[in-house]
């Protein structure tokens, strides 16, 4: 019977591939790609005589819910028809990445073996890159049209994430940049809770093992002039110490004395 696993290539050409990613790659009836860079996919190809590319499905112009929608068709429609298929992804399949989990849940539905390899992702490499634990003081991720869309209530004392920026606010979702009155709106927003001056960063991690991340760090009233694309990472830092919560710790105190 057909079956489906989703698996991430990482960030890096040939750096972080796992072995079980690799070993389904190779051991699939039908191999379907959707990386960022067309090198990639001729590594894939190395790695597999029947290598198919999701990437057409992108469009300027096209919903990217029907981008989407025609990824996980391709894939679930060799699955109907027996095979085993792999899904490769760059980075973490299930990260910020809506057909691998599209296409994991349809073929469950449908009564087949399906899972999601996981993998290296922008938020990965960003830790390392960046120096941040996001265990330290936290870390948010929202996607930022999101963000900008609904009300949501930030802790300017931990990190904050931000993925897709350089489409931030893009309401036709058919765009593949936003301009900068776009970006000046999100900085109208992120203004409620961070000084204009305070520093954000902009970053891109490698994709080739010759090449170096972006990480420009820039204040935060300057993003509307900065160039972004469609694989930048907006990070902002605290603006202000942990606050301690003394009520908890009150709390916490008297269940100690209780216990002595
Ligand atoms: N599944 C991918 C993310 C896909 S969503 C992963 O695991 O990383 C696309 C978003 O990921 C981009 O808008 C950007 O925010 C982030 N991204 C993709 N490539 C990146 C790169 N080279 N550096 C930093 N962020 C990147």
């Amino acid at each position: 019977p057909g079956r489906l696993v989703c698996v991430g290539l990482g960030m890096m050409l040939g750096a972080h591939i796992g072995p079980r990613a690799r070993s389904h790659i190779e051991q699939s009836d039908v191999v379907f790609v959707a990386v960022s860079d067309p090198v990639v996919e001729l590594w894939l190809q190395q790695m597999h005589p029947d290598v198919r590319s999701l990437q057409p499905h992108y469009a300027e112009g096209k919903l990217r819910h029907q981008t989407y929608r025609g990824m996980v068709n391709d894939m679930l429609a060799e699955v109907r028809a027996g095979k085993t298929v792999c899904g490769a992804f760059y980075g973490h399949p299930g990260v910020f990445a809506k057909a691998p989990h599209d296409a994991i849940a349809q073929a469950r539905r449908e009564g087949f073996d399906a899972h999601m390899e996981p993998g290296v992702s922008a938020e990965d490499c960003l830790y390392a890159d960046l120096g941040i634990d996001p265990g330290r003081v936290g870390c948010a991720h929202y996607e930022a049209s999101q963000f900008m869309f609904y009300r949501r209530r930030l802790d300017p004392s931990a990190y904050l994430v931000l993925w897709q920026v350089g489409i931030a606010g893009d309401r036709t979702y058919r765009r593949f940049a936003t301009g900068r009155e776009y970006r000046q709106l999100l900085v109208d927003r992120l203004r409620e809770d961070y000084p204009l001056d305070h520093p954000v960063t902009v970053y891109e991690a490698a994709t080739l093992p010759i090449t170096q991340p972006r990480m420009e760090t820039v204040p935060l009233h300057a993003l509307p002039d900065t160039p972004l694309h469609m694989h930048s990472t907006l990070v902002v830092p605290p603006c202000m110490p942990l606050q301690r919560d003394d009520a908890m710790l009150a709390r916490i105190e008297a269940v100690e004395r209780a216990e002595a």
